[in-house]
This record gives C-alpha cells, sequence and structure tokens, in this order.
C-alpha cells in the first residue's frame, strides 16, 4: 500500500498543448481513485505521467512518500493494466505472468506460487498453458490482470482496462477489479470515460475538464448534488 500525492502537477507537450493544468490530488492508502471525463481531457496523461511513462513538466508526484519525478517505471512499485491487455503473443498465459517476476530475478519456487495464486484468484488456472490467441477477450483481460497482481505492486494503474469487453463482461469485470482491489488492499488510479463505471468503482472521483479538475468528492457527493 502507499499513498500518492500529485502536487501541482502539469503537462505541457512538445508543440505546446497544455494537457494537465497545476492538478493537486492527494490519494490516500489503499483508496481507489477514478479519473473520470471526455475524451482529450487530460485523463490518460495524468496517469502516464504517475505511471512514468510521460515525463512531469511541472510540480511533483510522490508514491509512498518518495517523490519519483526521476524515478524508471520500473522502479515505482506500481503496475498498470492497458486497454489492449498488451500480452506476449508468442509466451504461454504462465510465461505471460511470470515475466516480470523473472526480470525481477525472483526465485522460481516463489513465482510459481505467486501466478498460481494469482491465477486462482482470477480463475484462469486452465489456461495456463495456452497463448493469448486461443483465449476470449475476458481471459485475456484477466491475465493482464494477473500480471498485475504478481508483481504485489503498491500502486495499480489502470487505463480504460475494460472497453474492448462487451457490456455484460464489463460489469463482471468491474466486480472482480473492485473485489481484488480490497482484498489486496493496493491503492489505485482507474482512468475511464464511462460515468457508470466510475460511480461503481471509486471510493473518490476526479472529474477532469480541459485540463483540470472540474469537481472531486465520492460518487454520491459528484453525482448527486441537488
Ligand atoms: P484523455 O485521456 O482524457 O482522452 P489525453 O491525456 O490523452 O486525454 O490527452 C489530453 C490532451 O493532450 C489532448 O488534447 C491530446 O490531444 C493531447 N495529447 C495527448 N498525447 C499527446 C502527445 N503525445 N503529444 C501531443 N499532444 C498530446
Ligand atoms: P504453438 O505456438 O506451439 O503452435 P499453440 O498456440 O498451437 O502452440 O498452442 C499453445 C497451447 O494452447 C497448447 O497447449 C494448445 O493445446 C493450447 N490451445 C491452443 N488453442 C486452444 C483452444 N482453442 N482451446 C484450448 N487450448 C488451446
Amino acid at each position: 500500500m502507499a499513498s500518492i500525492l500529485i502536487d501541482q502537477v502539469s503537462k505541457i507537450y512538445d508543440g505546446g498543448v497544455h494537457a494537465v493544468k497545476a492538478i493537486d490530488i492527494a490519494i490516500e492508502d489503499g483508496e481507489f481513485i477514478v479519473l473520470v471525463g471526455p475524451s482529450g481531457c487530460g485523463k490518460s496523461t495524468l496517469l502516464r505521467m504517475v505511471a512514468g511513462l510521460e515525463a512531469i513538466s511541472q510540480g511533483t508526484v510522490s508514491i509512498g512518500g518518495r517523490v519519483v519525478n526521476n524515478v524508471e517505471p520500473a522502479e515505482r512499485d506500481i503496475a498498470m493494466v492497458f486497454q489492449n491487455y498488451a500480452l506476449y503473443p508468442h509466451m504461454s498465459v504462465y510465461d505471460n505472468l511470470a515475466y516480470g517476476l523473472r526480470n525481477r530475478k525472483t526465485p522460481k519456487a516463489e513465482i510459481e506460487a505467486r501466478v498460481t495464486e494469482a491465477a486462482r484468484m482470477l480463475e484462469i488456472e486452465p489456461y495456463l498453458k495456452r497463448k493469448p490467441r486461443a483465449l476470449s477477450g475476458g481471459q485475456r483481460q484477466r491475465v493482464a490482470m494477473g500480471r498485475a497482481i504478481v508483481r504485489k505492486p503498491a500502486v495499480f494503474l489502470f487505463d480504460e482496462p475494460l472497453s474492448n469487453l462487451d457490456a455484460k463482461l464489463r460489469v463482471t469485470m468491474r466486480g472482480e477489479i473492485r473485489k481484488l482491489q480490497r482484498r489486496l488492499a493496493t491503492t489505485a488510479i482507474y482512468v475511464t470515460h464511462d460515468q457508470l463505471e466510475a460511480m461503481t468503482l471509486a471510493d473518490r472521483l476526479v472529474v477532469l475538464n480541459g485540463g483540470t479538475i472540474e469537481q472531486i468528492g465520492t460518487p454520491l457527493e459528484v453525482y448527486h448534488r441537488p
């Protein structure tokens, strides 16, 4: 678990687009934050700056009290789940799950234990030997989640992870993501343009518009204003 402090963070892209404008968000240990808002409002840019995939133009991002502006993504104790799953097509599900741990020289027995545990949680144990192409969209998304879980990161980052799934599966996976995040007590930032998804998942919502915060609060506070 880790708190995240986003302090006066801005992003100005080469060419001058001011995508994120002096944003402040203090995220508590174990909190589930959803960034929501229309396409182009800066959600993905903000998430990518927390992930270390995008340079921060101004301000600081701290994870667990440590400023991470100049810390490599791999050293940030985060795991990110993407919309397109980003699985390795030539590797089995098992190897996809084990990949990050092998890179970190985790002992083999520990890798096996963690992969098995994650596969059990996500109910993908029967598919460990398959290649991603032999899986349905929902199963692939579970593998992508599994890859995040095995790392036991302090922070989960989600970039529209359910957008490629059909409506029914989205509802199921939404529930599963929330259940897993509670069980693992991992701090989460989740990006979506879907208001219903945002409302169902969030402890607190951050509504972005034009690179600034329009509203911030619990789903009740944000969507049930008189
Ligand atoms: P969202 O995730 O809310 O759709 P983005 O963070 O992707 O928004 O984009 C915010 C703004 O930054 C948009 O105006 C977008 O066109 C611009 N933008 C995003 N990525 C880049 C980039 N690599 N270079 C220049 N402008 C970008
Ligand atoms: P290779 O890359 O060596 O040709 P495949 O991609 O054909 O291997 O298969 C990889 C693994 O996934 C094998 O264990 C295979 O039995 C399993 N597999 C592939 N497609 C399916 C499927 N539709 N249903 C169940 N298992 C499958």
